[in-house]
C-alpha cells in the first residue's frame, strides 16, 4: 500500500487540482485518459466537430449568397484525425507531465473505495492491482453515459456519447435517443455530415431546461431539420448491426412504430425508424445522453 497526502480519483478536473498542491505529495488515478470527458469526449471534440459541420452547412447554403460552392464528399477519416490527432496529444502530454513531476504518482487502473480514503486500483494493462491511501481524497470521477435499460438489455451494437465521435464511418441515419444540449449538438454534427436525423425525447420539447425561447425556437427549427418523435420512448430495440429496430412506446398522442430493414453499407449501422406504411430508408447507431450523478463505473460497458 501506498500512503499519499492526497488522492486524487479522476484526471478531467480533478487534474487541475494537482497545480494547486506543488507542496503535496499527490496520486492522480484514472482509468482513462488524462483530461476526462471534456478533452477526450465531450466539450473540446464537439466544438471542433461542430465547426466542421458549420463548414458543410455553408457550403451547402452557399447558392444564397450569390455564391457558387458544391459540398462534394466529408473525408470522416480526415476530420477525426484532425480532431483526435491535435486532443490524443494533448491528453499524452498531460499523463506525461504528471509522470515525470516529482510530487506526483499516476495509477492507471479502475479504482473503488475498500476503506476510509483508501481505494484498491485494477491496473489497466492487467498487471495487478495497487492499494492507495490519502490524508485526504479528492472524488472527481464524473458521469458516463445512462443507456436506457432497451437498449442496454438489447444485445444490438449502440454508440454512446463517448463512442459516436470516434466510429469509423459516418452514419447514413442516426436514432439519438434525447433531446438536451449533447443530443443537439450531435444531431446538427451529423446531419451537416450527411446522416438523416431521428430525435427520440420522452419530453414534449427538446432542450428542456434552458431558457423558454431557445426551447421552442430549436424544437421548431429541430422538426424542420430532423425527424423529431417528442413524448415517446424507446420499448424495444433488435436487429443486429446493419439492420438495427426500433419500437417506440405509443405516446401521448398516435401511435407510431419504428421498424428496419438491412443497409446497403456493411461498416454502418443500420435501421430505420418510420410510421407503418411508408417506406423506410437506412440509419445508424443510437446512443444516449449522459446520467448527472451515476455511480463510478465498473467498466466501460456502453462502447460495442
Ligand atoms: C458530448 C459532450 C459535450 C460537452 N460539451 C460541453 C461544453 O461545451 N461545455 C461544458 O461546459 N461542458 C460540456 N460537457 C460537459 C463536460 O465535459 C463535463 O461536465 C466535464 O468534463 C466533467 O468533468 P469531471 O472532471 O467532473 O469529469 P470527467 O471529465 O468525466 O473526469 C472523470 C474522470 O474520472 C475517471 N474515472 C471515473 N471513474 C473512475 C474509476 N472508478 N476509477 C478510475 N478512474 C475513474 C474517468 O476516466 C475520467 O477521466 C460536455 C459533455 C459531453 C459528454
Amino acid at each position: 500500500m501506498t500512503h499519499h497526502d492526497l488522492v486524487i480519483l479522476g484526471a478531467g478536473s480533478g487534474n487541475t487540482v494537482v497545480d494547486a498542491c506543488t507542496d503535496l505529495d499527490v496520486a492522480v488515478v484514472d482509468h482513462g485518459e488524462f483530461g476526462g470527458t471534456c478533452l477526450n469526449a465531450g466539450c473540446i471534440p464537439t466544438k471542433m466537430l461542430t465547426h466542421t459541420a458549420d463548414v458543410a452547412e455553408a457550403v451547402r447554403a452557399a447558392g444564397r449568397f450569390g455564391v457558387d460552392a458544391r459540398l462534394d464528399a466529408v473525408r470522416w477519416t480526415e476530420v477525426q484525425d484532425r480532431v483526435f490527432g491535435r486532443l490524443d496529444a494533448v491528453a499524452a502530454d498531460g499523463r506525461a507531465g504528471r509522470v515525470d513531476a516529482e510530487h506526483v504518482t499516476v495509477h492507471s487502473g479502475h479504482a473503488r473505495f475498500t476503506g476510509p480514503r483508501t481505494l484498491s486500483v485494477e491496473r489497466t494493462d492487467g498487471s495487478g492491482h495497487d492499494v492507495v491511501s490519502g490524508d485526504r481524497v479528492v472524488v472527481a470521477a464524473g458521469s458516463r453515459p445512462a443507456v436506457p435499460e432497451p437498449v442496454a438489455s438489447s444485445r444490438v451494437p449502440f454508440e454512446t456519447s463517448d463512442t459516436i465521435m470516434r466510429r469509423a464511418a459516418l452514419p447514413r441515419r442516426l436514432a439519438i435517443l434525447g433531446g438536451g444540449y449533447i443530443a443537439a449538438e450531435f444531431a446538427h454534427v451529423f446531419s451537416a455530415l450527411g446522416a438523416d436525423i431521428v430525435m427520440i425525447d420522452m419530453a414534449d420539447r427538446l432542450l428542456g431546461g434552458q431558457d423558454e425561447a431557445v426551447v421552442d425556437g430549436f424544437t421548431a427549427l429541430a422538426r424542420e431539420r430532423y425527424d423529431v418523435r417528442l413524448g415517446r420512448q424507446v420499448e424495444s430495440v433488435t436487429g443486429t448491426a446493419g439492420a438495427v429496430r426500433l419500437v417506440l412506446d405509443e405516446g401521448p398522442s398516435r401511435p407510431t412504430r419504428c421498424w428496419s430493414r438491412s443497409a446497403a453499407r456493411p461498416t454502418a449501422t443500420a435501421s430505420t425508424c418510420t410510421r407503418p406504411g411508408s417506406s423506410g430508408t437506412p440509419t445508424g447507431a443510437s446512443w444516449s445522453t449522459r446520467a448527472s450523478a451515476p455511480p463510478p463505473r465498473a467498466s466501460t460497458p456502453w462502447a460495442t
